[in-house]
């Protein structure tokens, strides 16, 4: 392996691919388009805050990062379910202490992360847009966005992660190296920040992630420390009888809370101004493959493999591609079979999470309303704690066990997903379930968890 590395894109992925590297004895630069996000506020409306989960933390503790997050962490034990109506149900997550989520700030985490690999002696270069790159050649295009200078940088090798819409991984499907597709979503969201009250309080219940689900559509709300909430509407892009096409004026905006979100409207004096100043995201899936190129090059986090945000789940996985790259170089392979063994082992699980994700918008904006869930949500947790090895509800495979693959947890969900169905057909309450003959078929139909999530 030669000793000096090239990261492209500081967002979540670079700084903590970069800060395991750097722990390695490698030498590492990273370009990143933007000004250094340390100094310069983040743009209003791009994912302010962030889910953070087991596969995370996990990537955060291999990089000894914890003590320096752990202030950040806002907890969310569960989901708080807002009816139209006005009324709320908390749903929890999980049943063990452990088990809940933490909203993150993306701008104190990328800082923490930033500051990190800096002090492992990581060169970062803000400012500075991959243009393209020469395989034959084996050098990256940069151009350095203030002196207007273009670098030859070379593949030593270089890492894209530069998100969704990576310019690496571009340059590979340009030189046939790769294929790439995007499946853009036909929905959109929209951040809105609902203030902090009175002396930094939280307006809303602090502890919980908010749903507003509406059915086709919803609105949800993440805490942050400073007593605000970062609240993100779905919804469809254009089509049907509501979506961002429709809302093109600060009536219809209000019109559409008043009569959907009744209990966030007051909360939010400025809605219809932040509604026109805040931009409109898209949401895709990449599909890419290969992700490297021999020994020059190689995609990970979002460049790779960018999901929809309904799982929570993107920069957790990113995380978990970080510390699966991390075992594989522990293992002393040379760059061209450490990134192919990378591919090899992480492709089956990400697939299985972009799948999952996009299954989870239907829960989370529709299936959450149904009573039927709640009592399926009910019975996982009750045979959870009769079969804890056989039986572990597949959002808490995927959010609480980083030690169950991805695939693994999609696997175990299907066959859990078809008991569930079977027992509470035609049932509303857990006492109407025969549930010593559910325990046995779990038996039956369960192994014991045993996959490793990491197999290099
Ligand atoms: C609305 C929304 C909510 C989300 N919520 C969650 C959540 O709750 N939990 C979760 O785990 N994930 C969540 N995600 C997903 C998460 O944001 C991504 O998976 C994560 O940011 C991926 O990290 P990355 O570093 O691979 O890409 P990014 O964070 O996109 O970083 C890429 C970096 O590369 C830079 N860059 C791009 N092009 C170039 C170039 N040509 N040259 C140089 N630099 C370049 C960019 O400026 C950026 O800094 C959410 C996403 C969205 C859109």
């Amino acid at each position: 392996m030669t000793d000096v590395v090239t990261i492209l894109g500081a967002g979540c992925t670079g700084p903590l691919l970069a800060a395991l590297l750097a722990r390695r004895g490698l030498q590492v630069r990273i370009y990143e388009r933007r000004a250094d996000a340390r100094r310069v506020p983040p743009a209003a409306g791009r994912s302010i805050n962030l889910a953070l989960a087991a596969r995370g933390l996990a990537g955060l503790e291999r990089a000894g990062l914890m003590a320096q997050v752990r202030p950040l962490l806002v907890p969310m034990r569960g989901r708080i379910v807002h009816d139209f109506g006005g009324g709320a149900r908390f749903l929890p997550y999980g049943q063990r202490p452990h088990e809940l989520l933490w909203s993150v700030p993306r701008a104190g985490l990328n800082k923490v992360l930033t500051d990190a690999a800096a002090a492992h002696g990581v060169e970062f270069h803000f400012e500075h847009l991959a243009r393209g790159a020469d395989f034959a050649a084996g050098t990256i295009d940069v151009e350095n966005l203030r002196s207007g200078r273009r670098l030859r940088v070379p593949m030593t090798p270089v890492f894209g992660a530069d998100g969704a819409a990576s310019a690496l991984r571009e340059a590979m499907v340009r030189s046939g190296r790769a294929t790439a597709r995007e499946e853009l979503l036909d929905h959109r969201y929209k951040e809105l920040t609902v203030p902090a009250g009175p002396n930094g309080s939280h307006l809303l219940e602090l502890g919980a992630l908010h749903i507003w689900p509406r059915g086709g559509y919803m609105l949800i709300a993440l805490p942050n420390a400073d007593g605000t909430f970062t609240a993100t509407l779905f919804l469809a892009a254009e089509g049907g009888p509501v979506s961002f096409a429709t809302l093109t004026t600060a009536a219809a905006v209000r019109e559409l809370f008043a009569r959907d979100f009744a209990d966030v409207l007051p909360l939010v004096p400025d809605l219809a101004a932040q509604f026109a100043a805040n931009p409109v995201g898209r949401m895709s899936t990449i599909y890419a493959a290969p992700w490297q190129v021999g020994a020059q090059a190689l995609l990970i986090g979002d460049a790779a493999h960018a999901i929809v945000p309904f799982h929570g789940q993107g920069m957790n996985c990113a995380f978990e591609d970080c510390r699966a790259l991390d075992d594989l170089i522990g293992a002393g392979l040379g760059w061209s079979d450490c990134f192919a063994r990378f591919d090899a082992l992480r492709r089956e699980d990400t697939a299985a999470i972009a799948r999952m994700a996009i299954e989870n918008y239907v829960e989370m904006r529709d299936t959450v309303r149904d009573p039927r869930f709640a009592l399926q949500k009910q019975l996982s947790l009750e045979l959870e704690r009769r079969q804890p090895d056989r039986f572990i509800p597949r959002y808490s495979m995927v959010m609480f066990h980083e030690e169950i693959a991805y695939a693994e947890a999609e696997r175990r969900g299907a066959v859990q997903s078809v008991l569930l169905d079977e027992a509470t057909r035609g049932r509303t309450e857990l006492g109407d379930i025969d549930l010593r003959a559910l325990e046995a078929a779990v038996i039956e139909r369960l192994p014991p968890v045993t996959t490793p999530v990491v197999r290099a």
